[in-house]
């Protein structure tokens, strides 16, 4: 089994689930005791958070990069960015390091065509939903992508930072985000890309009328799969 290194902390909601998904998915695969190899550098999400408000890409991408290399140091082969939106500096941090980093836009891509859709609707931060970095990801495997509407983003952006990154699971953010689910929808969105690794802790298959696609798990198995293989 290979040594799964993730760069987490954004937050440590998400993080959590993934240390979860991981381990449970190689007992599901090896049974008895077996259990994921893994090294976790675990940023200060306060930190991180300021430099995207302040646009500081470059700054934020060499925190990543340094935990990147100190990840590889630790024994590492291959790598996880354990957020959606910390992949507009993906690139900065594959270069710094020898190992590959799995894209969670590939895994998350590769997921959806499989399940034989090719426009899907994106849920994120506003850096995710707003910018190309990730939306050309999804598109570069065939994939059109559609985001809410300015007031949609608005909200689903405000419950990320102000809730799911706190912990703070509420009825009426689901609705919210029912509600925006549904425009998407109703727009032609045949899945749903949950585009933040804490969105799944709100949102799940019965919450949507169109499949989901929950790109923590969805990471978690790629990562999985490639340490098994
Ligand atoms: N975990 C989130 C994501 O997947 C948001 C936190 C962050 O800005 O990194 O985009």
């Amino acid at each position: 089994m290979r040594t799964i290194g993730l760069i987490g902390g954004m937050s440590w909601e998400s993080s959590a689930e993934y240390y979860r998904l991981l381990n449970e998915l190689v007992r599901d695969r090896l049974g008895g005791l077996h259990s994921a190899r893994c090294v976790l550098h675990s940023v200060d999400f306060a930190e991180i958070e300021e430099l995207q408000v302040a646009g500081d890409w470059e700054r934020a991408g060499e925190i990543l990069a340094e935990a990147g290399r100190g990840l590889e140091a630790a024994g590492a082969d291959l790598l996880l960015i354990c957020t959606n939106t910390m992949h507009k500096v993906a690139d900065q941090v594959a270069d710094a390091v020898g190992i590959p980093l799995l894209h969670l836009g590939d895994a998350t891509a590769t997921a959806v065509r499989s399940a034989g859709l090719s426009r899907v609707g994106l849920l994120g931060t506003a850096f995710t939903m707003e910018q190309d970095f990730y939306r050309d990801r999804l598109a570069s495997h065939g994939l059109t992508v559609l985001t809410p509407d300015a007031e949609g983003r608005a909200e689903v952006h405000r419950v990320i930072y102000e809730e799911l990154c706190l912990g703070v699971v509420r009825d009426e953010s689901r609705a919210a985000y029912q509600d925006v689910i549904g425009k998407l929808v109703a727009g032609g969105a045949e899945g749903i890309v949950l585009g933040c690794t804490e969105i799944e802790l709100l949102i799940g298959a019965a919450d949507s009328p169109v499949p989901v696609f929950p790109t923590t798990r969805l990471h978690a198995e790629a990562a999985v799969d490639a340490a098994l293989s």
